[in-house]
């Protein structure tokens, strides 16, 4: 079997992956990283899930290792097509480039373009961007492009998709003649074959096959709540956590204020639950994730960003708070419980306003997933809990820029409507109940710890407006 060490990774870079938990690479980081090494430029085609991202991060450390970041002049650049993705990226270089001293910057929409340019003075040698954002600075003189060594187009399909191709070939002429280029993208229609060609020169390729399919140990189950309303989806949560036999779980947020929100009413509870979410200190996160592998906290709140490279075994349930934005991450969220050969059971809370991605979930897994409700919660006050639009509700394709006042490029990553639809496929609705095992059973750690605190703390709504014990249907 194929070892990190064998792939020609360094010391310090092995140090890390160690660090992380990873044994063995996975099938594109085995392919990939030797080809990244020798300076090739590379054609990938996979897909979120694969391990794709340390497929390229990986060996970009390696190489720029060896050298200095001057100002103004990054030395690689990663082109993302969302701001989500952008941070995940950068995590990456976070948690793989621990023992590295290398310097990185990222440039998305909705920051504040004040601190990226600081940074960008200071010299970077990683230049993490979404394109608008990224030709936004190049054009106003801020950055200069002549000494990128290294240039990734990640999630091309989805980049054509949103319309960032022109963007991307202007980003492209600024970029010195000689460099590496590494394009991935999860599908390979022709339009994104033209464009490979184009941007590649005399590339090694290699594809590997998308995870599709959900594990058959891990019982998967849409619990539909009525509105997009926080109280109600907290309220849902809560039941479910004390009806069903949860030992540990993750439950996962699309949001990482969401997170921090919802880990705070759990607590409130009396819940034993933790966080963890991007803008913990490491030796909290490390902390925290020590104390759920030991079993002191049965309940972890996170985001997809946080939980990832996660290896953590016997866990008995994942609970979606929120419908991921993208169907991969829900086969990646899901396949945390069930590890092992052990079982595992995963809730996903649904709205209505979820539709599209429960569709795309399901499109995905080629697979219906049973519908269940949860009936006779109290009914939240007119607006009680309501999730307000704000600008923590974007959709990945909606990378919207902060600070940034020219019309022109307002409409640059923002508003970007998708060229096509995926096709999309109306679920056939199932309304098993749930078994009554499940409803008698009681947690055994995740059981709020004080039932009276819990009900004294409520903390959306006054004893008196809620409704006796709720039952699932
Ligand atoms: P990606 O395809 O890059 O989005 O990665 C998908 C998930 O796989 C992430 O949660 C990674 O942390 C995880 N991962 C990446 N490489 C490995 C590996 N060699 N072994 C186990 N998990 C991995």
């Amino acid at each position: 079997m194929t070892t990190f060490a064998d792939l020609g990774l360094s010391e310090d870079i092995l140090r890390a992956i160690q660090d992380v938990g990873y044994t063995t690479p996975t099938p594109v980081q085995e392919q990939a990283i030797p080809i990244v090494l020798m300076m090739r430029d590379l054609l990938a085609v996979a897909q979120t899930g694969t391990g794709k991202t340390a497929g390229f991060v990986l060996p970009m450390l390696e190489i720029l290792g060896a050298g200095r970041a001057r100002a103004r002049m990054p030395r690689s650049l990663i082109l993302e097509p969302t701001r989500e993705l952008a941070a995940q990226v950068a995590e990456n270089f976070e948690i793989y480039g621990k023992y590295h001293k290398l310097s990185m910057a990222r440039l998305t929409g909705g920051e504040m373009m004040d601190e990226q340019i600081r940074l960008l003075d200071r010299g970077v040698d990683v230049l993490i961007a979404t394109p608008g954002r990224m030709l936004d600075l190049f054009e106003r003189g801020k950055i200069l492009l002549s000494d990128i060594k290294i240039f990734v187009i990640d999630e091309a399909d989805r980049m054509l998709d949103m319309g960032f191709i022109p963007d991307i070939e202007r980003i492209a002429k600024a970029l010195p003649p000689m460099k590496q280029t590494l394009f991935f993208s999860a599908t390979m229609p022709p339009e994104i074959r033209k464009l490979a060609d184009k941007f590649l020169s005399n590339p090694k390729t290699v594809t590997v096959s998308p995870p599709s399919s959900t594990n058959v140990n891990v019982i998967q189950k849409f619990i539909e709540v009525p509105q997009n309303n926080d109280w109600l989806k907290r309220e849902t949560l809560r039941h479910l956590l004390k009806s069903d036999a949860v030992k540990n779980a993750f439950i996962f947020c699309n949001r990482k204020r969401d997170v921090a929100d919802l880990h705070k009413s759990l607590v409130k509870h009396g819940f034993n639950a933790g966080a963890l979410h991007g803008d913990m200190e490491q030796s909290e996160r490390t902390a925290t994730l020590d104390k759920f592998r030991k079993g002191e906290i049965s309940l972890l709140v996170c985001s997809d960003v946080a939980a990832r490279g996660l290896d953590i075994d016997a866990v008995s349930h994942v609970f979606n708070f929120d419908v991921p934005f993208n169907a991969e991450d829900y086969v990646h969220r899901i396949g945390r419980t069930g590890r092992a050969g052990l079982s595992g059971t995963a809730y996903t809370l649904t709205t209505p306003d979820d539709a599209k991605q429960i569709s795309a979930i399901e499109h995905l897994i080629k697979k219906t997933i049973d519908r269940e409700k949860v009936e006779g919660l109290g009914e939240p006050m007119p607006d009680q809990g309501r999730r307000k639009p704000d600008h923590r509700d974007r959709r990945p394709n909606s990378d919207k820029r902060g600070g940034d006042k020219r019309g022109r490029d307002r409409n640059r990553d923002s508003n970007r409507q998708p060229r096509h639809q995926e096709p999309r496929q109306e679920a056939p609705r199932s309304e098993t109940p749930l078994p009554e095992t499940a409803q008698a059973l009681r947690p055994v750690a995740a059981q709020p710890q004080n039932e009276k605190q819990a009900a004294a703390f409520d903390d959306d709504l006054p004893a008196f407006l809620r409704r006796p014990p709720a039952s699932i249907k």
